[in-house]
């Protein structure tokens, strides 16, 4: 694999960053996951807007949008990775020593990458979700590479023997740890607010406008753990996992297990989308 690493391209294993880079020590910057089918980026600039929304909370410049998906046109040409997913990540960069305020502006260290992915043409096996109390911060719309609330959660839900945590706050459901989440009710599809509680997943906007197409109702509006009961059918959403049934939230079964006729067809929309963006 060849990285890029601030104007230069490296074997994976030589790409080297300073100990002062205020990423290591502080988890001080941002990043995006994008995925590729065929070696075309999908949804690329609705990833380089929220990089942006991103950049602009921290305060942290960046160049022109057109610079990272020039960059990543790049990554994917000097790579042979036919479907995959992108990383690209920015931090602050490399201060003299260790303060949490810089002395002075730094150039930021960018950071790029591709590793493969298995992308999915069928339906998944349904996940088994747990309940845990979402102990992040409350700026989980900034895609921060700070991610140790999150890691925390992923263990805790691996105790669990679960697929991934369906994470609430006093009752109110917020996301995964590294997705978004949907529910069916009656016809209708159901996902918290992309307010400050949660990433505003790209797949998740996506999604909304692949139901909105389908002729779905979709209400983004705050939902509550005593609701679960009632859902037809749930699932979740992320750039690596797609479109994930899920079939059992910790006790509540969740249509006998199976994955939903809606969820189904909102699956079968998104591989009609991934179709489209490789034969453009
Ligand atoms: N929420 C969190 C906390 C995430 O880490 C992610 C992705 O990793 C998502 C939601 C889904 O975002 P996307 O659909 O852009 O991959």
């Amino acid at each position: 694999q060849v990285v890029y690493l601030n104007g230069e391209w490296h074997a994976a294993t030589a790409a080297k960053i300073s100990v002062n880079d205020r990423g290591f020590l502080f988890a001080d910057g941002i990043y995006e996951v994008i995925p590729v089918y065929q070696q075309r980026p999908f949804l690329l600039d609705l990833h380089l807007q929220r990089l942006q929304r991103s950049a602009a909370a921290i305060s942290l410049s960046l160049a022109p949008l057109e610079t990272y998906q020039v960059l990543i046109t790049e990554l994917l040409q000097r790579n042979r990775v036919m479907d995959g997913l992108v990383y690209l990540q920015l931090t602050f960069g490399i201060d003299e020593h260790r303060q949490h305020l810089p002395s002075q502006p730094l150039t930021p260290t960018v950071y790029a990458s591709v590793s493969p992915f298995n992308a999915r043409w069928e339906i998944p096996t349904p996940f088994t979700v747990t309940l845990l109390d979402d102990i992040r911060w409350l700026r989980c719309d900034i895609k921060s590479t700070s991610l140790l609330g999150n890691i925390m959660l992923k263990r805790a839900c691996q105790q669990r023997h679960a697929d991934e945590p369906l994470l609430h706050r006093d009752g109110r459901i917020t996301e995964g740890a590294s997705c978004n989440y949907f529910f069916v009710r009656d016809g209708q599809l159901y996902t918290p607010p992309a307010d400050h509680l949660i990433l505003a997943g790209i797949t998740r906007t996506w999604v909304i406008h692949l139901a909105k197409q389908l002729q779905i109702e979709v209400h983004e509006t705050p939902l509550f753990t005593h609701e679960l009961t009632a859902m037809d059918e749930v699932f979740l959403t992320s750039s690596s996992r797609e479109i994930q049934p899920v079939g059992q939230i910790d006790d509540i079964m969740i249509g006998q297990g199976q994955c939903g006729p809606i969820t189904a067809q909102l699956i079968g929309a998104y591989h009609t989308s991934k179709r489209h963006l490789i034969q453009e």
